[in-house]
């Protein structure tokens, strides 16, 4: 698969200096994704299809209700409650009308599966996952074709985590054998050296917590209970895309 190069915002990711710039991107792919979903895209019949449709995961169903715009989202989930009432309506009326509790729960299962049927995949998540392939494209091409950016790399803190295993199983979309082995090579030593860093911030975090040590230093270890969750987990996750 030919994928397009994202070269500017990998670059500036590589630059900023966080714990995972692919957590920072995909935050950003988030807001861009919610922005969407709540602007007046959703006025035009080919969005409504699609909002009708697919919809979104709890987890952005959520963003989108706390993100201000009643009047576009309001419209969203009109035309999206109707398509709701038509696929889930019956299965809702097969448990009210059951008259006892075998068939009552038979129909609850049905409707069970029928209700996880209809919220599975989601706009942003699919957003968001279109975006992340690009972003490990290039960085795997980039690894490959331009030394300046392999050195800023390695001299980086890495990636999450999460962010590693991500980018490790897409980048064969970029690279293959010698070329995948290095920088399989190249990332997990990253995340070796960047996991041990974060363990000796937290550890030191700790030790600021005793007395004996009102007076030290901090080293910049104020957050690093934070850090060292989101070392591990990430922050912005792909949850559930939809499966074309
Ligand atoms: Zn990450
Ligand atoms: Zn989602």
């Amino acid at each position: 698969m030919k994928l397009q190069l994202e070269t500017i915002p990998v670059w500036d990711g590589v630059k900023e200096g966080s714990e995972c710039f692919l957590c920072s991107l995909m935050k950003q792919a988030e807001e861009d994704g919610v922005r969407y979903y709540l602007s007046s895209a959703v006025m035009t019949p080919e969005v409504r299809v699609e909002t009708n449709e697919k919809g979104f995961c709890p987890h952005h169903f959520h963003l989108l209700a706390e993100g201000g715009k009643a009047q576009s989202l309001g419209l969203v989930m009109d035309t999206y409650y109707d398509e709701d009432s038509r696929i889930l309506g019956p299965y809702i009326d097969k448990v009210i009308e059951s008259g006892n509790a075998r068939k009552a729960l038979k129909a609850v299962s049905a409707f069970i599966s029928k209700a996880e049927e209809r919220g599975s995949g989601c706009l942003i998540c699919s957003r968001m996952e279109d975006r992340l392939m690009r972003y490990c494209y290039t960085v795997a091409s980039l690894w490959r074709d331009d030394p300046e950016f392999r050195s800023a790399l390695l001299a980086s803190k890495g990636f999450c985590m999460h962010h590693t295993a991500e980018l490790a199983t897409r980048s064969k979309e970029a690279l293959s054998g010698d070329d995948l082995a290095g920088f399989l090579h190249d990332i997990f030593s990253l995340l070796k050296t960047n996991l041990a860093r974060v363990k000796q911030d937290d550890w030191w975090l700790t030790q600021m917590y005793k007395s004996e040590n009102k007076d030290s230093d901090w080293r910049g270890c104020e957050d690093a209970h934070k850090r060292a969750v989101y070392k591990l987990v990430g922050q912005y996750h792909v949850m559930d895309p939809i499966r074309k």
